[in-house]
């Protein structure tokens, strides 16, 4: 069956394969998927400034020649985007393995990055971009969800009604932040320097107004918080420029953060000077379009720590704006805390984190049949129930079907061996992949991020990452992934993806049990190691052994 290989792309639904079984298909399914849902799809781009689906047109044609002639016990190898080669291994070893944007500590900088990417020797693999678990605008929407929740529950006594959120950028992933903080209670004003981004996520319903006027987005916002109603604004403005006018005006929000692509300051952030002659410099003047972003990012940051002064909850949402910020001479710019370190590690700590899954069939009652499985498992988890409600009523479905939601240890492994179940019985259409962001438990060493302010100095130990990605070959799990980079960007992060299809085969019962037993196991060892109580309870309860 012939597959479309250029924008738009569209990954294959319905029972007919194009590879050698299911889980080949799953992966050709999950490539064209991430591309479906891409930000820039002509030019391979996923999500996250330059995070990417594959190298190159060629490397994508190649790797989809790979999956459809992939056997049962061979293995699928891809480095930074390019299938380098397939080995013989064995039925339970992964079908595909992925090392995407590594670089010796040493070598790891943007500059030395861009020089192998230019010489189309490197793609940069983002976090679920490279391993193809990306699933559109949900899976960074419930982790935003649980965010802004979490900070409703630590600061505003479980509610955001009536209150004032503030952030930036409208791209793949802080597209989320409006819905999210709606589905929170919040009015939100999200300023976003490109009118596409807000075309973009008004025409899929994560934005409720788009204005180009700061008093026209107050009023909006005012009305919503008056009314103790959720709304989303997208204001259309350069936060190096917006977020100082409300100080100058005395606009403290209630909560800000922020999610513009300041990780990458040439070909992410873009600086306080219109955008046709910043996508101008761009092109015809690097250093100094590098140079105008970090003082635009100093600008900004400094906003963000000076409404944190006069009273706003302020949080870093895992961008490295502090970081470049501080670079760019802003001494106190971590003087707010990443969101991992102030509201998700004890999560962390139970082997809880963002848990995800697709039907390959691409129906949605599938995703909705699983739904009431999971409630039905889960019934006390009220956030749970809370979760699935308003994913229902409020997201669109984007590309594949998929749900996320938090599960821990001691949850995963049910969940997915029930889908096996449900697949094998016939109760859904197809089979279902099941994955997770590489944002979890035991996946990443980022020390602006995931793994800041560890309590026992170890925010930039790598070991951690590596050791759950081997864990899952071991395991048997159908993908696995290594990455270097992700959100932060180049030389400040470390992290590990893995992807188990369900296909109702006993096989994938079998991969099941061991993977998704170990995975979250492997983060809670991370945080009993690093000297977390919470951690040390949940390592008993869930008989961890500790030699
Ligand atoms: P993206 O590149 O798709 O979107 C970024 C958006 O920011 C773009 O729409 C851009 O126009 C806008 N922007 C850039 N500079 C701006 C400015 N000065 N003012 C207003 N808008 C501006 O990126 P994304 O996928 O949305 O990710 C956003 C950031 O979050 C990235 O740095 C990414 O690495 C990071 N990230 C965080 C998480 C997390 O879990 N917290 C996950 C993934 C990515």
């Amino acid at each position: 069956m012939a597959l479309r290989l250029q924008a738009p792309y569209r990954a294959p639904r319905g029972p007919a394969l194009h590879c050698k079984g299911w889980r080949q298909e799953a992966f050709l399914r999950l490539l064209l998927n991430n591309l479906e849902n891409a930000e820039r799809p002509e030019e391979l781009i996923v999500y996250g400034g330059t995070g990417k689906a594959a190298r190159s047109p060629d490397a994508l044609r190649r790797i989809v020649r790979a999956l459809r002639a992939l056997g049962d016990e061979e293995t699928l190898l891809v480095q930074s985007g390019k299938p380098v080669g397939i080995i013989r291994t064995h039925e339970d070893a992964p079908r595909v393995l992925f090392a995407n944007s590594n670089l010796v500590p040493a070598w790891a900088n943007w500059e030395h990055f861009r020089g192998l990417e230019r010489a189309g020797l490197m793609m940069y693999g983002q976090m679920t971009a490279g391993c193809w678990s990306y699933i559109g605008a949900q899976g960074i929407i419930q982790g935003t969800y649980e965010t802004f929740a979490a900070a409703a529950r630590r600061h505003f006594r479980g509610s955001l009604r009536g209150k004032l959120v503030l952030t930036g950028g409208l791209g793949g992933m802080g597209g989320a932040q409006p819905l999210a903080a709606k589905m929170a209670g919040a009015a939100c004003i999200a300023v976003e320097v490109d009118p596409s981004r807000i075309a973009r996520r008004q025409g899929k319903g994560f934005v409720d107004h788009a204005t180009d006027s700061l008093d026209e987005a107050l009023r909006l916002a005012r009305d919503a918080m008056r009314e103790g109603r959720g709304t989303g604004i997208a204001l259309l403005g350069n936060c190096a420029e917006t977020h100082p006018e409300l100080l100058r005006r005395g606009i403290v929000p209630d909560v800000v953060t922020d999610q513009t692509s300041a990780h990458d300051a040439l070909q992410g952030y873009v600086p306080a000077i219109p955008l046709e002659d910043a996508l101008a410099l761009r092109r015809d003047g690097p250093a100094k379009y590098t140079e105008l972003s970090m003082r635009a990012m100093a600008q900004h940051c400094k906003a963000i720590l000076a409404m944190q002064a006069k009273g706003a909850v302020a949080f870093d949402y895992g961008n490295n704006l502090r970081g470049q910020a501080r670079k760019a001479g802003v001494s106190n710019a971590f003087d707010y805390p990443g969101f991992v370190q102030a509201y998700i590690r004890p999560m962390f700590c139970e082997g809880r984190g963002p848990f995800r899954w697709l039907a390959l069939g691409g129906e949605p009652d599938d995703i909705l049949a699983t739904d009431r499985q999971v409630l039905r498992m889960f019934p006390k988890d009220k956030l749970l129930r809370n979760w699935i409600d308003l994913a229902e009523e409020h997201l669109p479905w984007e590309g594949l079907p998929a749900r996320v939601c938090w599960l821990g240890l001691g949850e995963r492994d049910r969940f997915a061996k029930r889908m096996n179940d449900m697949v094998r019985a016939g109760k859904l259409q197809a089979p279902i992949a099941i994955t997770r962001d590489h944002l979890d438990t035991g996946s990443v060493a980022s020390p602006y991020r995931e793994t800041e302010g560890m309590k026992d100095g170890t925010d930039a130990v790598a070991d951690w990452p590596i050791l759950n990605a081997l864990t899952n070959v071991a395991c048997g799990a159908d993908m696995v992934a290594v990455h270097g980079g992700g959100g932060v960007g180049i030389g400040l992060s470390q992290h590990a993806g893995m992807t188990v299809v369900a296909d109702g085969s006993a096989g994938a019962d079998r991969r099941i049990r061991r993977v998704f037993v170990a995975d979250p196991a492997l983060g809670v060892l991370r945080h009993l190691d690093a000297g977390y109580a919470e951690a040390g309870r949940a390592a008993r309860r869930h008989w961890l052994r500790v030699p």
